[in-house]
C-alpha cells in the first residue's frame, strides 16, 4: 500500500486495525450479501467473485464449474466464497476482487477501504479487541446486510447502464439490434446481454427467492435495494409491506437508491416504520450535464424534489448522494459538490465508474485530466471550511486518480468513449457539444 495512501485514511483508525487481521481483509465476504439484477449474489456490488468458480461447488450443464445462484444461503456457505475468506486472511489478494487491487495499486482508497467500518454489528469499534471482532465477525460469518439490485425495472437510460440495470436500455437494444450489433461497444454490453437477461432478469419474483429472503429479513440488519429505479418496482413496495406488516421494520435500517424522478410524500410516509432510512438520490452532473447522462430523467424535478426530502429529514430518515464520477462529469464536478453544498444535501462519497472503461476519467488525455484536476483542486481549497472530512478524502481520491496515467488504456477505451457517445446522440436526438459543452471545447483537438 503506498504510504499516501495509509496517511489519508490513518485517521480512520479502523484500517490499522483491519491490517492487524490482514493487508488484504475486507469485511464484506463475512457480512454482507450482493445479489446482482440476475439474481447472482457476490460479496459486494463491484466484485467480479463470480467469475472465479472452484471445484466442489457444482458444475452446469457443459461441465464448467459454476458458483451456487439459486439459495442465497447456497452461495453463503459455497467452498469459492470459503476460499475468498480465507485469501483474505491470509494475506492473498483475491482473484475476483481485482477492481480493489487496483484502485489501491493507483493510490486510491479502495471500496475495501473506505466501506472498512460500515456494516453495523460488525464494526472494528463495536469490538473491545481484535480478538473479540475475529470472535464474533471472523470466526462465524452472518449474513447482516442483503444488497439486492432488484432487477432492471427503471425509468431510465443512464448512458453507462446497459441492459442489465434498465429496462429501457433493454427496450432501446432491441429496438436498434440490428444497427448496435455492427458496433464492438454495443454489440458486447447491450446486444450479447439481451437473450440472457431476458431469461434471469425475474429472478426476485420466483417464490423460492421470495420465501428465502423472508427468512432472512428478521435476523438482518440493513436491507439495501438498488436497481433499475426499486421506486417503480411493485415487488419492491411488497418487501416494504411484509417488513411493516411483520414488525421487522422497526429493527432493520432500510437503504435504497433513487433517482427521485417519481417519489412523492405518500411514497416518503409508508417508510416511517423502519429503525432508519436512508435514501441515495443518484445525481451525477447539473443542469443539461444531468439530462445528457441520465437520459430520460429530468434535472429540473430532481431538483425540485429536493426541497420535499427537507421536509423528511430527520434522525431517522436521512436522504444524501453518492455521486458517480466519470468523463462525461468530471469537469462538472465541482458545480456539482456547490449545488448540494447549497441545497444542504450530504455527498457521502464520490465512485468512481469503471465499467464501462470508456467512461472511466484514466480514459482521458492527460491535458484534459489536468483541467479537471486544477478546477476541484480550487474548488476544495475554496470550500476547504465548508466540506466535511469524509467528502475531503473522497474529493483526494478523485484527484489521486485524475492524476494516474495508463496511455494503453487511454489508446484502447478514449476512442471507444468517442464512437460510444456519437451512436447515442444519432439514436436519441442529443447533442453532446450543446449538452456538455464544457467537455466538448477541450475534445474538438482530439477529433471530436
Ligand atoms: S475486497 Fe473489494 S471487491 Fe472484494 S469484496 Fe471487498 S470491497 Fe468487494
Amino acid at each position: 500500500m503506498k504510504p499516501q495512501l495509509k496517511n489519508q485514511y490513518q485517521e480512520l483508525g479502523a484500517l490499522d486495525k483491519a491490517n492487524k487481521i490482514s493487508e488484504t481483509f475486507c469485511i464484506y465476504p463475512f457480512t454482507l450479501l450482493f445479489v446482482g439484477s440476475g439474481g447472482t449474489p457476490i460479496p459486494c456490488c463491484i466484485s467480479e467473485h463470480h467469475h472465479y468458480p472452484i471445484e466442489g461447488d457444482g458444475k452446469d450443464r457443459d461441465g464448467h464449474y459454476i458458483i451456487p445462484t439459486e439459495s442465497l444461503k447456497g452461495y453463503w456457505n459455497s467452498k469459492a466464497l470459503e476460499r475468498t475468506r480465507k485469501n483474505m486472511l491470509e494475506g492473498k489478494k483475491d482473484p475476483g476482487c481485482s477492481r480493489c487491487w487496483v484502485d489501491e495499486k493507483n493510490g486510491q482508497a479502495s471500496k475495501r477501504i473506505s466501506d472498512i467500518d460500515k456494516i453495523p454489528g460488525a464494526n472494528f469499534g463495536t469490538f473491545n479487541t481484535i480478538e473479540e471482532f475475529k470472535e464474533h465477525v471472523i470466526k462465524r460469518p452472518k449474513i447482516l446486510w442483503i444488497d439486492l439490485q432488484m432487477a432492471n425495472l427503471c425509468n431510465m437510460a443512464c448512458r453507462m447502464c446497459n441492459p442489465w440495470n434498465s429496462s429501457e436500455i433493454e427496450r432501446e437494444a432491441l429496438l436498434y439490434k440490428d444497427e448496435l450489433s455492427k458496433d464492438d461497444a454495443f454489440r458486447k454490453r447491450w446486444v450479447d446481454p439481451l437473450e440472457e437477461v431476458e431469461r434471469v432478469k425475474d429472478y426476485w419474483r420466483s417464490p423460492e427467492f421470495n420465501q428465502e429472503l423472508k427468512d432472512l429479513i428478521p435476523t438482518l440488519e440493513v436491507l439495501t435495494v438498488s436497481g433499475g429505479e426499486p421506486t417503480v418496482n411493485k415487488y419492491f413496495n411488497n418487501i416494504i409491506d411484509f417488513c411493516i406488516e411483520n414488525d421487522y421494520a422497526k429493527n432493520l435500517v432500510l437503504k435504497f437508491n433513487t433517482n427521485a424522478q417519481q417519489i412523492n410524500r405518500k411514497y416518503m410516509d409508508k417508510l416511517k416504520p423502519f429503525k432508519f432510512v436512508e435514501m441515495k438520490v443518484s445525481m451525477d452532473g447539473t443542469g443539461t450535464v444531468f439530462d445528457y447522462i441520465r437520459h430520460l430523467g429530468k434535472w429540473e424535478t430532481c431538483s425540485k424534489n429536493r426541497l420535499m426530502f427537507e421536509e423528511y429529514r430527520s434522525e431517522i430518515f436521512d436522504v444524501n448522494s453518492d455521486p458517480t464520477y466519470q468523463i462525461l462529469n468530471i469537469l462538472n464536478l465541482p458545480e456539482l459538490l456547490q449545488w448540494h453544498l447549497d441545497n444542504n444535501l450530504k455527498v457521502t462519497n464520490l465512485n468512481p465508474v469503471h465499467v464501462p472503461e470508456f467512461y472511466n476519467i484514466t480514459c482521458l488525455p492527460k491535458e484534459i485530466r489536468k483541467v479537471a484536476y486544477d478546477k476541484l483542486y480550487e474548488w476544495t481549497l475554496r470550500k476547504d471550511n465548508e466540506i466535511e472530512s469524509g467528502l475531503k478524502r473522497s474529493i483526494k481520491n478523485v484527484l489521486l486518480h485524475l492524476q494516474a496515467e495508463d496511455l494503453n488504456y487511454q489508446r484502447k477505451w478514449f476512442p471507444k468513449f468517442i464512437k460510444h457517445t456519437a451512436t447515442l446522440d444519432k439514436m436519441r436526438g442529443q447533442s453532446f457539444k450543446e449538452m456538455v459543452p464544457e467537455l466538448y471545447d477541450l475534445l474538438k483537438q482530439y477529433g471530436y
